[in-house]
């Protein structure tokens, strides 16, 4: 099995590898809420460890009047942010209409849970031949989340890097349930890099970690995870975000794991 997956298809999002055996991290905050945040959240991240830059723009929120996200503005942030500290960035995109405006600031788009099933968005957002991080719809079937992913491949897009970020069970205590069989079992079917999301798969800051550790010993290639200056006053998704401090640790045994290896 193993060996199986260690075949598996690199994705390049700029010059880093998402696949190929040597997992990396992308961090970020759940929402960019200004300049300053982004910019300096960036350089700190840098400074500590960190391959991909994610944050939110277009935030998909269950309530219309919960924080929503600095649209437009905050993909302008986040360019500066990856300007000021070379990394490349991430997010998601949440409606067609804002496609080609995005592409031509960020380095891939995430298609977000919600919009697992919006083929249309789907369809073009693979004619962009971007790398595109494909999230897990929340009730998607292994089959339906594969099928999502030959919307982008059947434009000629074969940037696709899946991303497990938990689903919804009868379990209640969690956020979600955190499928990492399934996110394993795709990444031996279909060869493409998956992820994990460990931040959205729990909902609680606390098993972040444990996460991160069985991700890798699965030999799943990248992690996502939600990460603030002060989580607790994080604008959304509070009870699911980690500190730097926290982010220290976890970032310390990514580098260890694949010096180890
Ligand atoms: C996110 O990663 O910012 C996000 C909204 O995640 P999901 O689409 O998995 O809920
Ligand atoms: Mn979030």
């Amino acid at each position: 099995m193993k060996d199986k997956l260690s075949k598996g298809k690199i994705v390049k999002i700029k010059e880093v590898k998402v696949g190929g055996n040597k997992p990396i991290i992308i961090a970020g905050p759940c929402s960019i809420e200004s300049r300053e945040h982004i910019v300096d959240e960036a350089l700190s991240l840098k400074e500590i460890g960190v391959d991909i830059l994610r944050g939110g723009a277009f935030k998909p929120r269950t309530s219309p009047f919960d924080f929503q996200g600095l649209g437009f503005e905050a993909v302008k942030y986040l360019k500066e942010a990856s300007e000021k500290s070379n990394l490349p960035i991430v997010t998601e995109v949440l409606s067609e209409e804002h496609v080609e405006k995005m592409k031509d600031y960020v380095d891939a788009f995430q298609i977000g849970s919600r919009n697992m099933y919006n083929y249309a968005l789907l369809k073009k957002v693979g004619k962009t031949m971007k790398p595109i991080i494909l999230k897990r719809g929340f009730s998607a079937t292994l089959r339906e989340w594969e099928m999502a992913a030959k919307y982008i491949e059947a434009e000629g897009n074969e940037n696709i890097i899946f991303c497990e970020r938990g689903i919804r069970t009868f379990e209640t205590e969690l956020r979600n349930t955190l499928d990492l069989a399934g996110a394993y079992l795709l990444k031996e079917k279909t060869g493409y890099p998956v992820i994990v999301d460990p931040s959205h798969g729990t909902g609680k800051r606390e098993l972040i970690f444990p996460m991160v550790k069985a991700a890798l010993a699965l030999g799943l290639d990248a992690v996502m995870i939600e990460v603030h200056p002060n989580p607790d006053e994080a604008m959304s998704d509070a009870a699911q975000t980690i500190d730097y401090k926290t982010y220290e640790k976890i970032a310390k045994y990514v580098g260890e794991f694949n010096e180890n290896r």
